[in-house]
């Protein structure tokens, strides 16, 4: 076969897919369920209707394999959607690699990340059943803007509780969110019960996102109209993230290149590792791949390589119900990285149980590492990576490597979550020489 020569793959807008792929369907294993914090029960439908609508606590427990999507959301998706992917033929060249290296970029959405998959089926099932505001908390600001856009989308107002660190460092994301109307309060706060406990026991904390989920939860509950929206994490969340691997999987059959050998993703939660690895799974899991899944951890806050898989909370004071997760612990504050999308103490429930059954791997990249190959693929190929991302560029670089020295070219398929443009400060203290390792 001639090798394609072709430098981008974009589908066209019918090309969307029509359902979200969930994974559970398909799992050799069914995943341990979310567990009430009180009882240890299996957690029911009515202990989350005081957080979520109906419509995504069914998708939460779902065990069917394919949910539509939405009109309504389909046609926002055609916004950024399809998502375009990359060959990084420049990148390879500057890498002296014999590997093939493929992009899926999901930074050219309204907010610049993968976050708007999620935040707009998520505003809109919580329209349809007649909620007016939704709060949420935020790290580096990502999630907090995807869920303004999603919100001001569907008339929805947005109220975010952003990790006072970035709040303060970082405001850039706030104005950000402020655009698309969202009303932005640094965390721990006064506002809530929990901040004002938060801010007693820990005086100078700069905060953290178990803290401000805690304060978003508290705030959600207290309002009939309002809803709590989580950015990452739970399974609809990964449910609404697979129309990226989905697209991934045409666009590499246009390259000639299906299936892939590799795939990297970088893992805060792990809803855009999820997103882009699910529907390839499925194609390992029904024969027609072996594609090796490699999660990218962050060196600070390495859950999956480090953590212990167990039960534990999603926040710091014991809110939401007991996931069983690969975790650090739900007080563990990581050390400031820049990458504040993947500062999390715990993985995904489903990404965590495909982890422990063997279905995919995990390494945990340093921070210099990862924004040397951010840098590199930036004046490669044009893009700024997120420094999200950069984590996932630092695991191919080390695959290409490899692949280099054994004389093969394997297909390495990197999943870039989001551009850095709001991340300039970080790469001009790297380029400076002035960026700490962790
Ligand atoms: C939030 C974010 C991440 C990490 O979140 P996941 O749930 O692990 O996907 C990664 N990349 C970018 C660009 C982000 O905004």
């Amino acid at each position: 076969m001639t090798e394609s020569t072709l430098t981008k793959v974009v589908l066209s807008e019918d090309q969307i897919p029509t359902h979200w792929y969930n994974i559970v369907a398909d799992l050799p294993t069914p995943p341990p369920p979310h567990l009430h914090p009180g009882t240890r029960e299996p957690l029911a439908a009515e202990d989350m209707t005081a957080l979520f609508p109906m419509g995504l606590i069914a998708q939460e427990a779902s065990t069917e394999r394919w949910i539509e999507i939405p009109e309504e959301v389909r046609a926002i998706y055609r916004l950024w959607r399809p998502s375009p992917m990359y060959r990084a033929r420049r990148f390879e060249k500057a890498l002296g690699t014999t590997a093939k290296i493929y992009v899926k970029y999901e930074g050219a959405s309204p907010v610049g990340s993968h976050k708007t998959n999620s935040a707009v089926p998520q505003a809109y099932y919580n329209m349809l059943e007649g909620k007016t505001r939704l709060v949420t908390e935020t790290g580096a600001g990502q999630w907090g803007a995807a869920l303004s856009f999603a919100s001001e989308m569907f008339g929805l107002s947005c109220d975010v509780f952003q990790v006072r660190n970035t709040y303060e460092g970082k405001p850039y994301r706030r104005m950000q969110m402020e655009v698309f109307g969202g009303k932005v309060t640094p965390s721990p706060s006064n506002r809530t019960h929990a901040g004002r406990e938060l801010r007693l026991k820990f005086p100078h904390t700069t905060g953290s996102l178990g803290m401000a989920i805690s304060e978003a939860i508290e705030e959600a509950v207290k309002d009939p109209n309002a809803s709590y929206a989580l950015g990452s994490v739970l399974n609809h969340v990964a449910l609404h993230q697979t129309v990226i691997g989905q697209e991934a999987i045409l666009q590499l059959e246009a390259f000639g290149e299906r299936p892939a050998d590799y795939l990297f993703a970088c893992a805060g939660g792990g809803s855009n590792l999820a997103g882009l690895s699910f529907p390839i799974l499925r194609e390992n899991l029904e024969g027609r791949a072996s594609t090796k899944i490699v999660a990218c951890e962050p060196k600070a806050a390495p859950s999956l390589t480090e953590g212990e898989y167990k039960y534990d909370f999603g926040d710091s004071s014991n809110m939401t119900p007991l996931l069983k997760m690969y975790t650090l612990g739900a007080d563990f504050v990581p050390d400031p990285v820049h990458a504040g999308g993947l500062r999390y103490h715990g993985m995904a429930p489903l990404v965590s149980h495909c982890y422990s059954e063997g279905l995919m791997d995990a390494i945990s990249v340093k921070q210099l590492d990862a924004f040397a190959a951010g840098v590199m693929y930036a004046r490669a190929e044009g893009i700024i990576p997120a420094s999200e991302s950069c984590h996932a560029l630092a695991g191919a670089v080390e695959q290409a490597r490899k692949a280099t020295e054994d004389g093969s070219s394997p297909v390495i398929l990197v999943g870039v979550s989001g551009n850095g443009q709001l991340d300039l400060p970080a790469y001009h203290e790297f380029i400076q020489g002035k960026m700490a390792d962790s």
